[in-house]
């Protein structure tokens, strides 16, 4: 049986594309996610005609019954978890002083609280297992801050830190845990830029273009491949330069 790998938010931009990847490695790739489940599908589908296996899965990662309920489905039914990806994410733009306690939540649920509560769910089988690889998605933003998104860009240095320690606590049961810090990278999630601010950000990158997702997704491949296997605690960044 193939190792299984579950990408939270995999339905659709950089998720999607990490769900390509790994599926192409030989993993079954569980795509979560929470409401764009047309696009998930069809993702699922488009996996199995090429002959990959592929699962699409509804879970909210701030959900903590949601995320249980997730696991224990796929440790019924495939009965190992091999590889997690905490890649769901949502960002905020404004002023701190403009950010509302509503929305610092939305972020820290979803992004700080998800990762938790899915490593949480995660470790369960990997420990049992004595392997695993989990890789969270976090951002350059996460490494040195950006105007405007202290809310997004605390959040993604608490992924940093929890990665980094759950690194410690969980290397000697032979599992592995590393981040991605993404540059920017052409999703929806930067649907709202004006054209002269993604210009901007394409003049400041050493490399001169934004990120692909497909970019990011060979970074955590590479993560969870044999190739990796002494890695952990590690912060990969993947940003065309744009913070060395
Ligand atoms: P995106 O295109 O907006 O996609 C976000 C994904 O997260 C979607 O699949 C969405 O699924 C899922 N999601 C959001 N809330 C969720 C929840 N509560 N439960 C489950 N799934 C949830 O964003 P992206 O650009 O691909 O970003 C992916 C990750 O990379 C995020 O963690 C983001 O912070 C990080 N990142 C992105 C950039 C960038 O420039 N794009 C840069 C640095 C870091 P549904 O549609 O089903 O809700």
């Amino acid at each position: 049986m193939s190792k299984v790998a579950v990408v939270s938010g995999g339905s659709r931009g950089i998720g999607a594309a990490v769900c390509e990847a790994l599926a192409r490695d030989g993993f079954t790739v569980i795509i979560d996610y929470r409401v764009s489940r047309e696009k998930a599908e069809a993702l699922e589908k488009s996996l199995k005609s090429r002959g990959f296996n592929a699962e699409a899965y509804c879970c909210d990662v701030r959900d903590e019954e949601a995320v249980k309920g997730l696991f224990e489905y796929v440790a019924g039914k495939y009965g190992r978890i091999d590889v997690l990806v905490n890649n769901a994410g949502i960002s905020h733009y404004g002023l701190l002083t403009d950010v509302s306690c509503t929305e610092w939540d939305d972020i820290f649920d979803t992004n700080v609280k998800g990762a938790f509560l899915m490593c949480r769910e995660a470790l369960k089988s990997m420990i049992w297992q004595k392997s695993g690889r989990i890789v969270n998605i976090s951002s350059m933003w996460g490494i040195c801050g950006a105007s405007c998104e202290a809310a997004y860009s605390s959040s993604k240095s608490a992924v940093i830190g929890l990665t980094k320690a759950l690194a410690k606590e969980v290397g000697p049961s032979g599992i592995t845990v590393n981040c991605v810090a993404p540059g920017a990278v052409q999703t929806d999630m930067m649907r709202e830029l004006s054209d002269g601010t993604r210009e901007m950000l394409i003049e400041e990158t050493p490399l001169g273009r934004l990120g692909t997702p497909a970019d990011i997704a060979e970074a955590v491949a590479f993560l969870v491949s044999d190739r990796a296997s002494f890695i952990t605690g590690e912060v990969i960044s993947s940003n065309g330069g744009m913070v060395i």
